[in-house]
């Protein structure tokens, strides 16, 4: 797994995905640039969420909020206080721990000996297994499962209760029953705000202390009442928008999953109280069903439905995504009830109610949230796609099977050789296809070469142009992830493309 990782991460520096922050100052931990087709890759995601959460709705309008917000608003919103991760130090490591990430790790210890004992039957009954019905009854197995939930129950307990001794005698006592950091020195745990500091203005005495926004909903609520009332919105409706959020992560690690500046996707859906839990199921099976559209294999998502509520949540759910580290967080579902806005109501002075023609009475609406990070996105679906295939002459190639619609490129443009006016029609032919498309040229190495290139890229077509192109008019077209060839004509490749990579 581990490996598999490592592999990710080189992958997606030697394509031009992803690249630590300056690095050639050796780099700014827990930040990140996307790179040439990193950079398309996220547009296309993103693009992607609009399209099926704005264009397709017809009750959901965007929004583009600054990131600088009045510093009222992290009061508000709990930030200012309850914005804090539990922190551990390891007396003899040196090492500090997110204690709460630090308890997970223990969890997916115990997670891992379930994978084993699965793998173990799997091998023993081959197709006769039952997987789920293995899960369910194997006595070894249920025991690990019950284990992992007093874990975690007792965890959100301390946590809730602020009871911080308790978790630290609980990650104690994990060390004792499955050694992972290797020492047992540790320190108190701490509240730890993870909001970044700023000041607006020059003068020392009047510059205003300011908070980098940790997220983006805030910017959705203050705005509630100047997009209901401009675009003369209905309850219900939603309001989204993407934008970069800040947090000072403590355990920056994993490479983009967990970043000290990121991107996140949010829709703020705002509904008549009291129907909240209706909304709620149907935003999570709409959020799960946009995850499948996308083809990356239904037995990779999860919902982990939370027992341990956020202060302003009444029901919340994560989907989860198998990342090469585990099943983890990849979006979360709540239904924040009318806290955001009540407490804007409060700390403003100023009234965020809904009149209500079909009851004609007025509310603080409701909320249920859907929020999803692009970058954690981005990892899930660069992660699932990279694989190392077996051919049948035994050999491998590298594939990034990324869905089309996703691609950064979705053609490469091939002449077989570089003479005999080959170069001159596939130049033709990408002058065609890029008022479309994202198309790359290439007359370097064999055609073979080239074609790796491009799977490893992740391009789901590859074009090639040789010496019958120039008497009939027709080109090879080449699927990435079948590896098969047609012969059509130029006329048609544009729509053949078309047929696959649009959203
Ligand atoms: P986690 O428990 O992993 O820290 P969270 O529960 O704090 O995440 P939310 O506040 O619900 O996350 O944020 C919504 C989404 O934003 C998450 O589902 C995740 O995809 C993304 N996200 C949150 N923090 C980060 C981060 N530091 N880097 C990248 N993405 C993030």
């Amino acid at each position: 797994q581990e490996d598999d990782f490592k592999k990710v991460i080189s992958h997606a520096k030697e394509y031009g995905y992803v690249f630590q922050s300056s690095e050639i100052y050796d780099g700014l931990s827990a930040v990140y640039d996307y790179a040439q087709n990193g950079a398309e890759l996220k547009k296309n995601i993103r693009e992607y969420w609009w399209k099926a959460m704005v264009q397709l709705n017809d009750n959901i309008v965007g929004l583009d909020s600054a990131i600088f917000m009045h510093p009222t608003v992290w009061k508000a919103s709990g930030h200012v206080d309850a914005f804090n991760d539990p922190l551990i130090d390891n007396k003899d490591s040196k090492k500090r721990y997110r204690a709460d990430v630090l308890v997970e790790d223990y969890t997916a210890k115990i997670e891992a000996k379930i994978d084993k004992e699965v793998a173990k039957a799997e091998k023993r009954f081959g197709d006769a297994f039952d997987k789920k019905q293995f899960l369910e009854t194997n006595p070894r197995v249920v025991g690990y499962q019950e284990q992992i939930n007093t874990i975690l129950k007792r965890l959100g307990k301390s946590l809730e209760n602020e009871d911080l001794v308790d978790v630290k005698n609980l990650i104690e006592e994990l060390e004792i029953a499955c050694p992972l950091s290797g020492s047992r020195n540790w320190t108190d745990v701490k509240q730890f705000n993870l909001m970044f500091g700023t000041k607006l203005g020059a003068s020392a005495d009047s510059a205003m202390d300011l908070y980098l926004r940790p997220e983006t909903a805030q910017g959705i609520f203050v705005n509630f009442l100047n997009v209901q009332k401009s675009g003369r919105m209905k309850i219900p409706f939603g309001i989204a928008q993407v934008g970069k959020a800040f947090r000072n992560e403590i355990v920056a690690r994993q490479f983009i999953f967990r970043q000290r500046e990121f991107e996140q996707m949010e829709m703020q859906f705002f509904i008549r109280p009291g129907s909240q839990k209706e909304w709620y199921e149907t935003w999570k099976e709409k959020r799960m069903a946009w995850h499948l559209s996308l083809g990356m294999g239904p037995e990779n998502y999860r919902f982990h439905d939370h027992e341990k509520l956020a202060h302003y949540a009444d029901a919340a759910a994560d989907i989860e995504f198998k990342f090469p580290f585990g099943f983890k967080e990849l979006e979360g579902i709540h239904s924040r009830t009318d806290f955001d806005l009540g407490s804007h109501e409060k700390y403003s002075g100023k009234k965020l109610q809904y009149f209500d023609p079909e009851l004609n009475e007025s509310y603080v609406p409701y909320v249920v949230e859907t929020s999803i990070g692009l970058d954690r996105m981005f990892l899930a679906v660069f992660s699932n796609s990279l694989v190392e295939e077996e051919l049948d002459n035994n050999t491998t190639r590298t594939v990034l099977k990324l869905p089309a619609v996703l691609a950064p490129m979705k053609a490469a443009v091939l002449p077989l050789v570089k003479k005999d006016g080959l170069p001159e029609l596939a130049q033709e032919i990408i002058d065609d296809l890029k008022w479309d498309f994202n198309v790359v040229y290439d007359e370097k190495d064999a055609v073979g070469r080239r074609y790796r290139r491009q799977d490893a890229n992740g391009t789901p077509f590859c074009i090639t142009v040789d010496h019958q192109s120039l008497e009939d008019k027709t080109v090879t077209i080449r699927h990435r992830d079948t590896m098969e060839q047609q012969r059509v004509a130029i006329s048609e490749v544009k729509a053949i493309i078309h047929k696959e990579v649009d959203m």
